[in-house]
């Protein structure tokens, strides 16, 4: 019994173990910290899996609209058109504002066209991506392109698979056509066509009003206020295909310069003033949800 002696020798190691072992104290703290916060992270896992998980929006999925407000379906088309199309982009995303692009197969063909197609389609559900054809109806040639059903048909299909659209919605390039549930209208040209579509299960979407390009250049013809103006009478008259509904038509290009961006941003803000206005994606449009 009584007090231990050591060795110079021992207390040396002693010592030098001491010293490596707080050295190491800041680690083993750390490592012990992260393991609770590891733990804790389990546990509250545990406790979260109660929750209702919310589900990923999906191109084409139904929604509930509300009788009391007006929906607004902004369709561009002719996309990707830079700058117009960015622009656009840019304006809606600012304005907190869902909009749909109609998109031409054969851009498809340019990488950064391409890209902006990939993009469009990854914004959902802000942005929808639709179908416009592959050819643009053959260059414009709506005459041939609506006497020929089965390569019509086929524009549009191979436009689909190389824009990879998520949704068989279809704008015809120069044709105010609709094809849906107990719908079937438009210039007796395009018939056909829109038989054939109907035919396979496909909504085609026309318009209620245009913002027309002005003749001779790449500007939108009428201001923002005389567009408001036409849509509060489209509402009023209730002179639109679906009740409390409007397609607005127009094109990235109109919408290039920085001038014509805030045409497009006071169009939108004066739409806003009304609280019933509600901006959508043509997925939600009474007709394609009709089953
Ligand atoms: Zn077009």
């Amino acid at each position: 019994m009584g007090t231990p002696t050591f060795t110079l020798k021992q207390i040396f190691e002693m010592n030098t173990f001491l010293k490596r072992g707080l050295a190491m104290l800041p680690l083993g703290l750390a490592v012990m910290s992260l393991m609770t916060s590891c733990k804790g992270k389990d546990e509250n896992a545990g406790k979260d899996s109660t929750k209702v998980v919310a589900k990923v929006p999906t191109p084409g999925d139904t929604i509930t609209l509300d009788p009391n407000k007006r929906y607004i379906y902004l369709t561009w088309d002719d996309s990707p058109q830079p700058p117009g199309t960015n622009i656009c982009r840019r304006v809606f995303q600012e304005q907190g504002v869902k909009a749909t692009f109609f998109g031409v197969g054969f851009n498809m063909f340019e990488p950064s066209r391409r890209r902006m197609i990939d993009s469009i389609r990854a914004a959902y559900p802000q942005f929808l991506l639709a179908n416009h054809s592959f050819s643009h109806g053959m260059q414009d040639h709506y005459k041939d392109f609506y006497t020929h059903p089965d390569s019509a048909v086929n524009d549009f299909l191979h436009a689909e698979q190389l824009m990879k659209i998520p949704v068989k919605i279809i704008r015809m390039p120069g044709s105010n056509s609709w094809v849906g549930k107990d719908l079937n209208k438009g210039p007796n040209s395009a018939k056909l066509v829109r038989d054939r579509l109907d035919s396979m299960g496909y909504k085609v979407i026309g318009w209620d009003l245009e913002w027309n390009q002005k003749p001779g250049t790449k500007a939108p013809l009428q201001t923002p206020t005389e567009m408001v103006d036409a849509i509060n009478k489209r509402f009023e008259q209730e002179y639109t295909t679906e009740p409390n509904a409007i397609v607005i038509l127009s094109h990235d290009r109109l919408f290039g310069t920085q001038q014509y961006a805030d045409s497009l941003a006071k169009f939108i803000q004066l739409l806003k003033q009304d609280p019933r206005n509600v901006f959508e994606t043509i997925d939600h449009y009474p007709l394609v949800m009709r089953k």
